[in-house]
């Protein structure tokens, strides 16, 4: 089936460049586009373009604004709306990250058009219409959609499921850089003072290290937090660990908090109840560290450790730390 469709991919980035998401969203673009334009919404006119070039990008827009200095989805979504009214595109592609969902959902509802959230994958119909896979009842279901009606139709697609072909390094493109106009979010943007990207987002994690009430307090993160630093991994939790105020909700991992699919999941004194597992059982490799051998988490475990988390955690931290020095 012929590749037949414009597609935009919003470019995610913070202070050490473009986030690797961007370029699994590009992946999942190159299967059904035509062509693929990068909108990468910047303070800084001398942002470098050429890996989304390589990355499957055919034009990169840098849409530049002091405004743009950090993530705030009024100003992306304000940005986004004028450049897709500029280059029409039939689709626009997100990464269904914290960002990412939150800004398709804005763009969505004031252009009034469909989005498809959380795409595990994408094909072409005989007839040539884009049908999207999508987990459906925490997890227990695919549905497969159809997308059709008033365009762009809009898609955030899970990270680290659009794992890349590489980068090709003599493709060429072309890249555009121009200001835009935005308009007065200066009291939403001096207002900020929480400072956006410094931590990984636990849905872009390619390692995850999670603790539940079996680490039997706030002080003990500490450990998960040493075993994620030698491990370049994100922390995250169950919920009554969020529920007592131990972790924030952005590191609440099931049903009602995020969805994950790291390379590794590490689950430290979590029992493994439904609704964590409706946000974790994709990982490609489960490790469970329980004191009870009987914890439902070792049924979906690859690795199962049985013991006082408390005891276990820093062996392993000590250990990575020796095997990845040598
Ligand atoms: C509508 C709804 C939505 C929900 N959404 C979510 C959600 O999004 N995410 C979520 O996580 N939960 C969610 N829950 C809660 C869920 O049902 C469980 O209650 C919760 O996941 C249990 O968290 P836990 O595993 O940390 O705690 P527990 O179930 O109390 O398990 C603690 C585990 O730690 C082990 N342990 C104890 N001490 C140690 C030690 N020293 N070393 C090692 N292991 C030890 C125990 O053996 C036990 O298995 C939801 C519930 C409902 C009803």
């Amino acid at each position: 089936m012929e590749k037949n469709f414009s597609i935009a991919v919003v470019v995610e980035h913070d202070r050490n460049g473009i986030k690797p998401v961007t370029f699994e969203v590009l992946n999942a673009a190159r299967k059904i586009a035509r062509s693929i334009t990068a909108y990468y919404f910047s303070s800084n006119p001398e942002v470098d373009t050429q890996p989304l070039i390589e990355g499957g990008a055919d034009e990169v827009r840098v849409c530049i604004h002091p405004d743009y200095e950090q993530y705030i989805h009024e100003t992306y979504a304000a940005g986004l709306i004028t450049e897709i009214n500029k280059s029409r595109p039939d689709m626009i592609f997100l990464s269904a990250s914290n960002n990412g969902k939150e800004l398709a959902a804005e763009v969505a509802t004031r252009l009034q058009v469909g989005l498809a959230t959380d795409c595990i994958d994408l094909q072409l119909s005989e007839k040539g219409e884009v049908l999207i896979k999508r987990p459906v009842f925490s997890g227990k279901a695919h549905s497969m959609s159809r997308l059709s009606g008033p365009q762009p139709y809009l898609v955030t697609l899970r990270p680290n499921v659009f794992r890349g072909e590489g980068f090709e390094e003599t493709r060429n493109g072309e890249i555009v850089k121009e200001a835009i106009n935005l308009p007065d979010f200066s009291q939403i943007v001096k207002g900020l003072t929480r400072e956006v990207g410094a931590e990984l987002d636990i849905t872009e994690a390619r390692i995850i290290v999670s603790g539940g009430l079996g680490m039997q307090g706030p002080e003990n993160f500490k450990l998960l937090e040493d075993l994620a630093e030698v491990l370049g991994a994100a922390v995250a939790a169950s919920r009554p660990v969020v529920d007592n105020g131990w972790q924030e909700y952005s590191h609440q991992v099931g049903q009602t908090g995020r969805t994950v699919s790291p390379d590794l999941y590490i689950a430290c004194g979590i029992s493994g109840a439904v609704q964590h597992l409706a946000g974790m059982s994709s990982s490609r490799c489960i490790v469970a560290i329980n004191s009870d051998p009987h914890a439902a988490i070792f049924s979906i475990a690859d690795y199962g450790i049985v013991g006082d988390a408390l005891k276990i955690v820093p062996l392993l931290t000590q250990e990575f730390k020796n095997i990845l020095k040598s």
